[in-house]
């Protein structure tokens, strides 16, 4: 490590599991002060010991701005600023469009497109000048894909989201950039499928579906994660960083 983030607070939603865990990891072993969420405080307290000393854990869902709020108040007593946030926490549900139902479409719409806004507005008046905000997309909201309308749509307007918050944000200096993962072996992906055989043959496929024949590691995308938070990217704002072994571009 090259302590990239020497002294930067970081902040990373859903950081228990897979591409938060990973990120909140390198972060940390970069230099930065790291707050992670997680809905479960068991998981919570799990991922902080793996993390480190610089860690922080608040429990909560993105999906409750009233744990949005608690979050950043547990930032403001223990730091007072964020200099890199990562709205990473997202999910859903995935249905072909004959089998989609109100509830599954409300469940994804608001952990990924709700939860998404109100964790970055509400972040505003502790982000510092120059800070790098890094939002999570997918393949999904480039590629076709059965059963991942909704979440792609939810993913889509994450794009959205990172081009407009660029803009309004530049008297700031704060860089917003969207970070999109392609299939990558987390216990997201892995609960696709609702048997243990549909899951492999789920993760199969989608390995097929990208051109270095493989999934992604969690820590594939951290790396490029820690790359954005970074000075490294000091002249990178409003793209779209795909960490996908090259799968949009067939
Ligand atoms: P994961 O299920 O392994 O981890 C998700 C994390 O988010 C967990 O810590 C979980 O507790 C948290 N989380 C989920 N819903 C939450 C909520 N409502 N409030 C607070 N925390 C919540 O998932 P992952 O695969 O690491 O996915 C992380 C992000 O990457 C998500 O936004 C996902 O959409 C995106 N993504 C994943 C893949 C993939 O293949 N794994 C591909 C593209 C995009």
């Amino acid at each position: 490590m090259s302590n990239r983030l020497q002294g930067k607070v970081a902040v990373v939603t859903g950081g228990t599991s897979g591409i938060g865990l990973a990120t909140a990891k390198r972060f940390a072993a970069e230099g930065a002060w790291v707050f992670i969420t997680g809905r479960r405080q068991a998981e919570l307290d799990a991922a902080v010991k793996e993390i480190g000393a610089n860690a922080t854990g608040v429990q909560g869902d993105v999906s409750n701005l009233a744990d949005i709020d608690r979050l950043y108040e547990a930032v403001r007593q223990k730091q007072d600023r964020i200099d890199i946030l990562f709205a990473n926490a997202g999910g859903g549900e995935f249905s072909p469009l004959g089998a989609i139902t109100e509830e599954h479409f409300d469940k994804t719409f608001t952990i990924n497109v709700k939860g998404t806004l109100f964790t970055v507005q509400k972040a505003l008046p502790l982000l510092r000048d120059g800070a790098s905000v890094i939002l999570t997309g997918s393949t999904a909201a480039t590629k076709a894909s059965s059963a991942f309308s909704v979440y792609g749509a939810t993913k889509a307007a994450i794009r959205s989201f990172a081009r407009n918050w660029m803009l309004e944000l530049k008297d700031r200096r704060i860089r917003v950039n969207t970070l999109s993962p392609g299939p990558i072996k987390t216990p997201g992906l892995h609960g696709l499928g609702k048997t243990e055989e549909e899951a492999r043959q789920i993760l199969d496929f989608l390995a097929r579906s990208v051109p270095m024949n493989r999934l992604g590691d969690p820590d594939e995308v951290a790396r490029a994660a820690v790359f954005l938070a970074a000075d490294d990217s000091s002249f990178v704002n409003g793209i779209e960083l795909f960490v996908d072994g090259g799968m949009v571009q067939i």
